[in-house]
């Protein structure tokens, strides 16, 4: 007889329940259990032939669903996620499998068993005809399909074990949950009989149906849908359909391109990598990289093996997805948090069977469960967004591919034009093997020349405008030769500096090197790593008394209407977190852009990401300084990143690219060596500065931050566990308040704990954390390795 630990998904706090099993069992196997007096699903945690203690009698699982549910070497991946990331196992399962895979609902976990022939009549109908959908579309462009579900709400209450008919009939008040309830009954006595009917319909369909489809199935019109809507009822959103790419499309099947020199010395170094090796493909930007990942993939297929592609963000490298589909027409899967539950789930379902080839996915695609993984590959290795914030784990899909790599015995390539350090540092010492393409790939493509220019000098000419002389010059040129441009600015709305605009001084901490933040609320400047902080200057800048001293900050509209003035004949389009709100808008602002539709484009860093239009040849960086002044020891990095990248995007078809650099600060090293697209001019002397004040990749790092209403009660705990951790292993930086010292009326400090090389982050971190205790109100944030302060 053994004893069965099984993660038990229902909606208590701790979810780990034993259970007695005999015959085979696995951890990683899906089963059934009873809980209460239901049955829920479950997957199998820990076995052990001990009874726990104490003594007590202990229910048997009923059966076992699925064998190999989670197989063991991904099961180790998501313990060690937990370990490391101090992060509990149920919150890592969460996280890597779709919301609706360990459901209370059985038949959904059944249902990953088998074919399609398994799926009740009504949801084989639907993915069907969105099977069929999607094999008949042949035009080019992003196709857009109108979908709808019903609100959350009825979903939740549904969960409750609300019976549609109980939730549709006149309100019965229960004794809990009491307001949402009535509410909800309120408005659900007021559905029509038809409209049940419809809502009925929907539900049986699986809850999610494309609008069309929907219209004729449930024999209703568009006027009693729109009517549901605006009551409430359910949601109608529009969606694109990813193409699997077909024979039938309009375009000819691309072949592969020959090979330069240096890309086939790359493609070999890929081909020979073993096991658990990791490639740092460093190439310049447009320099075949991704021709590169489709000539070492196609050998895989026909292998039978499968591929995992991972980029920062789907919707903006939409080239990349449209050249792998086709490459390998019928071969994409895409995965990413933006589709609906339905569609990861049936994605899920393919992959898990086998089905699914090459998948292309952001940051939670690493969980993708491939069966047999030929090959990983993290484009754009260095970008942020790789790393998880909220919720728990606080995983970095780069780390968690290297434990995959090892534990499946498969590859990896990490690619980039400007490599994180830490990656381009394991290159260095050997951990991984590297390859460098230092030329564009294609026709006389160089890269683009630079201009610095000088903004203090802009100040003492009188030239007050966000646009200087020359970038007004390049701009009335470009627009003359009917080329495009982009304006580009980088802006954090909750951070100002002060900085001097006659002489670039910047106020930063004696201690720490970082720019101070400005605080609004009490006029104080403060220092984030330590606890420095020193009171809002006279508004004279303390280097050369000049009166043009002031906080930073300009936003993209103010921009706009700058560039409307100056040029009131260009058609100007503005892309920024405003005016991207909407699904799919941003790439819709892209589209009418390649299309022509304007001549200039204003945006943030979100336009950093893989653009790749030809007709760009300008590209005006705005002010380079609010990337350089962030509080944070890899504001340098991430400034030298960003500025090669934005640099990158001009000059990539046949005209030469032009890029103008604005900044009070030319003397700046980033700056200096962003202007030569200079990686490594960048890169050692800041590896050498890393090294002297022990961070990463010359030490490890956790922040703990800790957040409650009461703010000396915070402060108290950020104290104590300063004071504790100070007593072993490492150093502690802070306590300090956070980035955001106040939010959503609680009270924010942290404390950065730093550990040598040698000294990994665990189990140092879980003795702790036993140790200590908060008070109630107060909560506790642990960031492993982290890329941004708290
Ligand atoms: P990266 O991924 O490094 O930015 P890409 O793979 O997108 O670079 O290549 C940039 C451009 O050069 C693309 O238009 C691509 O089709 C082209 N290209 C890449 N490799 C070759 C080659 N060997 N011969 C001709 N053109 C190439
Ligand atoms: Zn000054
Ligand atoms: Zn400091």
């Amino acid at each position: 007889m053994l004893f069965v630990q099984v993660l038990v998904d229902c909606p208590v706090d701790e979810r780990l329940f034993t259970y007695t099993w005999e015959g085979s069992i696995q951890p990683g196997d899906g089963v059934s259990v009873p809980f209460g007096s239901r049955m829920v699903g479950g997957i199998v945690v820990t076995l052990s032939d001990q009874p726990p203690e104490p003594e007590r009698p202990l229910k048997s699982i009923e059966s076992v669903l699925h064998r190999g549910f989670l197989p063991p070497a991904y099961w180790h991946l998501l313990e060690k996620i937990a370990h490391h990331y101090c992060t509990p196992l149920l919150y890592v399962v969460q996280t890597a499998l779709p919301t609706g895979l360990l459901n209370r609902n059985q038949r959904r976990i059944a249902r990953l068993e088998g074919d399609p022939s398994k799926l009740t009549p009504p949801a084989l109908q639907l993915w069907q005809h969105l099977g069929t959908y999607q094999q008949n579309e042949v035009s080019w462009r992003a196709l857009r399909k109108q979908f709808l579900r019903p609100e959350p709400w009825l979903k939740e209450l549904e969960s409750w074990g609300l019976a549609r008919s109980y939730l549709y009939s006149p309100p019965v008040l229960r004794p809990k949950r009491q307001t949402m309830v009535s509410l909800v009954l309120a408005t659900a006595a007021t559905a029509t009989k038809r409209q049940q009917a419809v809502l009925a319909t929907l539900q049986h369909l699986g809850g999610e149906a494309p609008l069309s489809q929907f219209l004729e199935t449930a024999k209703t019109t568009r006027p009693t849908v729109q009517k549901l809507v605006e009551q409430g009822w359910i949601t109608l959103w529009d969606q694109e359909i990813l193409r699997r790419g077909d024979s039938d499309l309009p375009y000819p099947k691309d072949q592969p391109k020959t090979l330069t020199p240096a890309q086939t010395l790359a493609l070999s170094q890929i081909q020979t990598l073993t096991a658990g090796q990791t490639l740092l493909l460093w190439g310049v930007t447009g320099s075949g990289k991704t021709e590169i990942y489709l000539q070492a993939i196609a050998p895989l297929l026909a292998q039978g093996k499968s591929a995992l592609v991972l980029v920062p963000e789907i919707g903006l490298t939409p080239q990349l997805t449209e050249r792998f589909q086709q490459r390998f027409p019928g071969k994409i899967w895409v995965y990413h948090s933006a589709l609906s539950l339905g569609e990861r789930y049936d994605c899920w379902r393919q992959m898990l069977a086998g089905e699914a080839q090459v998948v292309i996915g952001t940051r939670s695609a690493i969980f993708a469960p491939l069966p047999h993984l030929g090959l990983m590959i993290l484009d754009e290795e260095h970008d942020g967004a790789y790393k998880q914030d909220r919720p728990a784990p606080s995983y970095h899909a780069r780390t968690v591919a290297q434990w995959r790599s090892v534990l499946e015995g498969c590859p990896l390539v990490l690619g980039s034009a400007t490599p994180a350090l830490e990656s381009y540092h394991a290159a260095q010492t050997g951990r991984y093997q590297l390859s460098h393409l230092p030329e564009r790939a294609g026709v006389h493509r160089g890269l683009p020349e630079v201009t610095v220019v000088d903004m203090r000098e802009e100040l003492h000419q009188g030239v007050y405008a966000p646009l200087s002389r020359r970038l007004q010059q390049e701009v009335q040129a470009m627009a003359e030769r009917g080329e495009q441009g982009i304006l580009f600015l980088n802006r954090r709305g909750y951070h100002t500096f002060i900085l001097c605009r006659s002489c670039g001084e910047v106020l930063t901490c004696p201690h720490c090197t970082v720019s101070l933040t400005y605080h609004e609320t009490d006029h104080i400047l403060r220092c984030h790593h330590c606890r420095y902080s020193r009171p809002e200057p006279e508004q004279k800048c303390p280097a050369c008394s000049s009166v043009h001293f002031r906080y930073f900050g300009t936003g993209t509209q103010k921009i706009e209407s700058a560039v409307r003035k100056l040029f009131p004949a260009l058609r100007v389009l503005r892309f920024d977190r405003d005016t991207t709100q909407r699904k799919g808008s941003h790439r819709q602002i892209l589209e009418r852009f390649s299309r022509g539709e304007a001549e200039l484009l204003i945006g943030t860093q979100m336009l950093t990401k893989g653009l790749d239009l030809p007709q760009v040849t300008l590209i005006g960086i705005l002010a380079a300084d609010s990337l350089l002044n962030m509080p944070d020891f890899r504001c340098t990095e991430r400034a030298f990143q960003l500025l090669t990248q934005v640099a990158g995007r001009s000059g990539r078809g046949s005209e030469p690219g032009r890029v103008v650099l604005q900044t009070y600060s030319p003397e700046h090293p980033v700056v200096l060596a962003a202007a030569r697209q200079d990686y490594l001019q960048f890169t050692l002397p800041e590896l050498a500065d890393r090294a002297e004040l022990g961070f990463p990749p010359f030490g490890n790092l956790v922040s703990l931050g800790w957040q409650g209403t009461t703010e000396a009660q915070v402060i108290q705990c950020a104290q104590e566990a300063a004071q504790e951790l100070s007593q072993g292993a490492g150093e502690v930086l802070g306590p300090a308040p956070a980035l955001i010292p106040r939010l959503r009326r609680q009270y924010r400090w942290q404390v950065l704990w730093k550990l040598p090389p040698t000294i990994p982050p665990q189990p140092l971190l879980s003795h702790f954390l036993d140790k200590v205790t908060w008070p109630k109100g107060v909560t506790c944030q642990i960031d492993v390795d982290p890329l941004q302060l708290w």
